[in-house]
């Protein structure tokens, strides 16, 4: 049997920095507005560590309050300031630089056009830098709203890079004035698809590590399935049947931006020989290498026959 871990899998920095901020800060007082990440591992921890999930802010006082990676809506923010709170700011820099973006080219004049889900809390952020007045547009249908005048074009950050590039084709096809694009697509959502996509060509079987909820993963899942039958998408290798994969050769796994290195571990470890110390030392040093970047993306990383 042959395990191959895909290239880029697993956290991405900006969860890694929010993960490593809460568990920091963690302590009872502390709340954190919605699950920090959708991943029940990392926020049972952090619930066990005293930090409660709160879905508002009504009523939150001399706390300390996260905010997550993807960002609240500014008056948010300015609301739990008012309330004497202090925040612990997980919002991602890939997202706050969308922030400035948007924020300086709306005061010189532009039009904000956000391509994304007008219901993801990133997305309703990012709008609030320009006093909620962008057109957000999920496909070609919202384009009939297209403001006249000059247009800054910016993406949700998980945004599917071909569905990007259609709609600023349309976009420019359109508008008949100056349309400026920046293309906020973060490349680790993008570099885990495409690892995902070409481990999936030459596996047997594909597992999928994260969460239910997580939407990055279950576009693991998806892409995974456009070249390989056989793909489980599980939160966590203790809820499958390892006999599964007996009948498999050659097994892939790749891991969603919010599932903790430790499952990923678990997992890898539970398809080889638990108690063999040179094993594990061989899957520790493949997990350095893998986020030092030396491994060639579908580099075998374990062979256990
Ligand atoms: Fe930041 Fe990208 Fe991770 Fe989102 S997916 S938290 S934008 S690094």
């Amino acid at each position: 049997m042959k395990v191959v871990l895909a290239k880029n899998a697993g956290f991405c920095g900006g969860v890694k920095r929010a993960v490593k901020l809460a568990n920091e800060n963690a302590g009872y007082g502390v709340c954190c507005l919605g699950d920090l990440v959708h991943n029940d591992f990392v926020v049972n921890e952090l619930k066990s560590k005293g930090v409660k999930v709160v879905e508002s802010i009504e009523g939150i006082k001399d706390s300390k309050v996260i905010i997550r990676s993807h960002g609240v809506h500014k008056s948010i923010r300015d609301k739990i300031k008012e309330n004497n709170n202090e925040i612990i700011d997980c919002v991602c820099k890939k997202v706050s630089i969308i922030y400035d973006i948007v924020a300086e080219n709306y005061k010189k004049g532009y039009n904000v056009i956000i391509i994304g889900n007008k219901d993801h809390p990133e997305v309703i952020g990012i709008n609030s830098y320009c006093n909620d007045s962008a057109l957000i547009v999920e496909d070609a249908k919202d384009l009939e709203n297209l403001p006249e005048g000059k247009l800054i074009v910016v993406s949700q950050t998980t945004n599917n890079e071909e569905n990007f590039k259609k709609l600023i084709n349309l976009i420019k096809d359109i508008s008949k004035d100056e349309v400026l694009v920046y293309n906020t697509i973060c490349s680790a959502t993008k570099n885990r698809q495409n690892s995902a996509l070409e481990l999936s060509k030459e596996v047997d079987v594909m597992i999928v590590l994260g969460g239910k909820k997580s939407s990055n993963t279950k576009k693991l899942f998806e892409v995974s399935k456009l070249n390989c039958k056989n793909v489980y998408l599980i939160e966590s290798i203790k809820d499958f049947d390892y006999n599964i994969l007996k009948k498999f050769n050659k097994i892939g796994i790749t891991a969603g931006a919010s599932t903790p290195d430790s499952v990923i571990k678990e997992a890898v470890s539970s398809m080889e020989n638990f108690g063999n110390n040179e094993m594990m030392e061989a899957i520790e040093s493949s997990f350095k290498r893998v986020r030092r970047g030396e491994v060639v993306e579908g580099e075998v990383l374990f062979v256990n026959e």
